[in-house]
């Protein structure tokens, strides 16, 4: 198939997009009630460049089980995501109505419900999730009939959205080291303690000294020790997604501060030493606000940047033109970002993953 390792096309292909999507802003979606962190969400992945062009070009169905049957055993998550995303960007139109995402929610996580407010990035979560184990689904089909003899647990979607972190423990004591290594799809930060995002990852990839009660079992010592830990990156991804914790403040309310942020992020500083990717740069191309006080209330909206570089402020059906100004003056949610550089290959699969927590999600509360 050899549409796992094909190369992404991270920038726009503007003979793809429908005239309006060229020359007027992006398509406004109808609130289907409670629905403004789906259109957030949805406005968000359908202007991250490297997935609208997977889509535009029906890289996803035209590989997919569930187009191809006569007989459809089942709706496809990547599929709905797909028609979505090409409905988009080339309906010749001004307002759409998202009702086949809304009327099959369920495919991409059993407990969320038609009409009640989700958490934005929950929702994010699971649309990736469920696209990628589609993925992955089909390659093992595919591995069946002999027709990709490629393995692993590679995707489009890890490709576009995935990266790893390394965390490195240290023993005070006999100096030996342990690599562990997590592959993300996305960065959720704390900022309790944080004025901006900097700050933010400053303090996610700072050492940790783990002693007290806390202390580290040496395999090297066999007892407990004082350690250090230490996360970085080992493989930066394509598109990166920050989620700030907004909503894990002290007595679980909203943390409603302002986190200063800018256009460009270069992460340089936190890579792993060893790393052969060490300056990725990035792009911010869109953002999710909530304003409210808690994650399943309040009112979601999305800032996008578009195929000619024009920010806008999605709102629902309410679509407005906007500038970078009033993007970095938000108190984003979720930050999107995308690499000024494809990552090289050499920097793609060269780590040995735990594998068994490929996808790190962070429940706050499993909702009734
Ligand atoms: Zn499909
Ligand atoms: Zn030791």
């Amino acid at each position: 198939m050899g549409l796992i390792r094909e190369k992404l096309q991270m920038s726009w292909l503007p003979s793809l997009l429908s005239e309006k999507r060229k020359r007027g802003p992006p398509l406004g979606l109808k609130n289907l009630g409670n629905s403004c962190y789906l259109n957030s969400v949805l406005q968000c992945l359908t202007y991250t460049p490297p997935l609208a062009n997977f889509c535009l070009k029906f890289q996803h169905s035209s590989h997919c089980d569930s187009s191809s049957d006569s007989a459809k055993i089942r709706d496809c998550p990547f599929c709905l995501l797909e028609k979505r995303i090409v409905r988009s960007l080339s309906l010749d139109q001004t307002l759409d109505a998202p009702a086949k995402i809304q009327s099959c929610l369920r495919i991409f996580a059993e407990h969320f419900r038609c009409g009640r407010q989700e958490d934005a990035h929950e929702f994010l979560r699971y649309v990736i999730d469920s696209c990628h184990n589609t993925c992955l689904r089909l390659k093992k089909l595919r591995r069946k009939a002999a027709a990709d003899p490629s393995n692993g647990t590679s995707s489009v979607v890890k490709e576009i959205f995935g990266g790893a972190l390394q965390s490195q423990v240290k023993c005070l004591s006999c100096g030996a080291e342990s690599n562990k290594v997590d592959e993300i799809m996305d960065i959720s930060l704390d900022i309790l303690n944080s004025g901006s995002l900097k700050d933010a990852m400053h303090k996610f990839f700072q050492p940790e000294v783990l002693d007290g009660n806390n202390k580290y079992k040496c395999d090297n010592c066999k007892k407990l020790v004082a350690a250090r830990k230490q996360m970085s990156i080992l493989q930066a991804p394509n598109i990166l997604v920050i989620q700030l914790k907004r909503f894990e403040g002290i007595f679980g309310g909203k943390i409603d501060k302002t986190i200063a942020f800018e256009e460009v992020l270069v992460l340089s500083g936190f890579m792993c030493k060893s790393s052969q990717d060490p300056q990725p740069e990035y792009n911010l191309f869109g953002t999710i606000v909530h304003s409210g006080f808690s994650p399943d209330s309040g009112h979601y909206y999305a800032y996008i940047k578009d195929a000619m570089c024009r920010w806008y402020c999605c709102n629902d059906s309410y679509v407005s033109l906007s500038t970078l100004q009033e993007v970095l003056s938000e108190k984003v949610y979720i930050l999107f970002f995308t690499r000024a550089n494809q990552r090289p290959v050499s920097a793609s699969n060269n780590f040995a993953s735990n594998g068994v927590n490929l996808i790190k999600m962070e429940m706050r509360s499993i909702k009734a």
